[in-house]
């Protein structure tokens, strides 16, 4: 069966009342018939389940379907995109260890390898995302254990080339690990490129629809166990609830990302000459700086779009106020479109020197775009334009 397939008709096994959608298994732990099949489990000779902190038909049902859309060998699914990536790290990195990462990622994930890892001993770099492949292998340290990097970047749209990066991993020993939020397993699949996990907030286009928490990591079989291990343990399991409302929205990825995709394109062309616009991004235009690697890897530019105001930081403070249909909020990826602006909100703690090494200028909004009607997502932009 395609992935895509699988994403809708992977479902835990029927119950006796014979019903067609999987129902929510909300219950914290499991019932054995008997003490030897209770001691087999516990000793990990089954794979019944135990106990919800280690794994609930739900939550298995929504990791299943994400490993066959990354055609990864295993997953496991978490609370959130950054306990994802967290476990993800602190199971497969240990103390004197290197960690080598793109400059351009999510601000938790900076604040977790900058802040935190130094704490535990792990050291880490961090290497500018437009960094050639020359520059990637001399960041290279005896002690990298991992690389890490995210593609397309949040906010400023930037592109890695996956495929080059994972040949140098490759020819170092040194593991893969790829946010795939922004794309997701429909428009890009980086273990086809060369990675060996692949982390997710599924809180994002996942859902779809601005519900839930969630995330998930994918990938090598041995590598998943250890990072089950450290999870099973230290307890950021996925809530049921949410798994069961994550795997509903897998059902749909395949044609909301088309038609999220076909919107974006539609407004990064309508914007990108726009007088109040100084510059414009998005992955499948030709005026993309890396459009020629977004074309290779990716099936489609996604639903972000970008654009610099000429105004700077007070128009940009003007465009979200002028905003009468699109929503003013920190999520992304959702039915309805979003506007933020990452100087103001996100971003607003860290220098202007800080914001510029990751694209981030004054004027800088992104903007989520949804599933409404492509003209009034449009009209709703520029008559902003025009106030801010
Ligand atoms: C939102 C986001 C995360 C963090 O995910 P949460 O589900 O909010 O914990 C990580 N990476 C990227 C690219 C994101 O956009």
């Amino acid at each position: 069966m395609n992935p895509i397939t699988k994403a809708i008709r992977i479902q835990t096994e029927r119950t006796n009342e014979m019903e067609h959608s999987t129902p929510m298994f909300l219950t914290s732990s499991f019932c054995f018939d008997n003490a030897e099949d209770m001691r087999a489990a516990f000793a990990d000779e089954s794979d019944d389940n135990i106990y919800s902190r280690f794994s609930n038909p739900n939550v298995d049902e929504f990791t299943a379907k994400i490993v066959a859309l990354e055609g990864a060998e295993s997953g496991y699914a978490t609370a959130s995109g950054m306990s994802a990536i967290f476990g993800s790290i602190m199971a497969l990195l240990k103390q004197g260890d290197h960690l080598l990462s793109s400059d351009s990622i999510f601000g938790s994930t900076h604040t977790i390898i900058t802040k935190y890892l130094p704490k535990y001993g792990i050291e880490a770099t961090e290497i500018s995302a437009g960094a050639t492949e020359a520059e990637w292998e001399a960041a290279i340290q005896p002690n990298t254990k991992m690389i890490y990097l995210e593609t397309p970047t949040n906010p400023g749209l930037d592109i890695l080339d996956i495929e080059m990066i994972s040949k140098i991993a490759k020819k170092h020993h040194v593991l893969l690990n790829v946010d795939n939020c922004f794309a997701t397993p429909i428009l890009q699949t980086p273990i086809a490129l060369g990675a060996d996990i692949v982390v997710h907030s599924a809180t994002k286009w996942i859902d779809g629809q601005g519900r839930v928490l969630g995330g998930v990591v994918v990938g090598k079989k041995e590598l998943i166990h250890e990072i089950y291990l450290f999870c099973r343990s230290t307890g950021p399991a996925l809530s049921p609830f949410n798994a069961w409302v994550l795997s509903k929205s897998l059902e749909t990825l395949d044609v909301r990302m088309e038609r999220h995709a076909s919107n974006a394109l539609f407004i990064a062309e309508q914007l990108e000459s726009h007088p109040k616009i100084a510059s414009l991004k998005y992955p499948f235009l030709k005026s993309h700086p890396k459009y020629s690697i977004a074309a290779k890897q990716m099936k489609s530019g996604g639903g972000i779009v970008c654009f610099d105001l000429k105004g700077g930081l007070e128009s940009g403070k003007k465009f979200l106020d002028a905003l009468q249909i699109l929503s003013l909020t920190g999520n992304l990826g959702d039915t309805r479109s979003i506007a933020s602006h990452p100087a103001s909100t996100t971003h607003a703690k860290l220098t202007e020197a800080e914001r510029a090494a990751v694209s981030i200028t004054p004027g800088l909004i992104r903007i989520s775009v949804g599933l409404e009607h492509q003209d009034d997502i449009l009209n709703d932009i520029l008559q902003a334009l025009e106030k801010s």
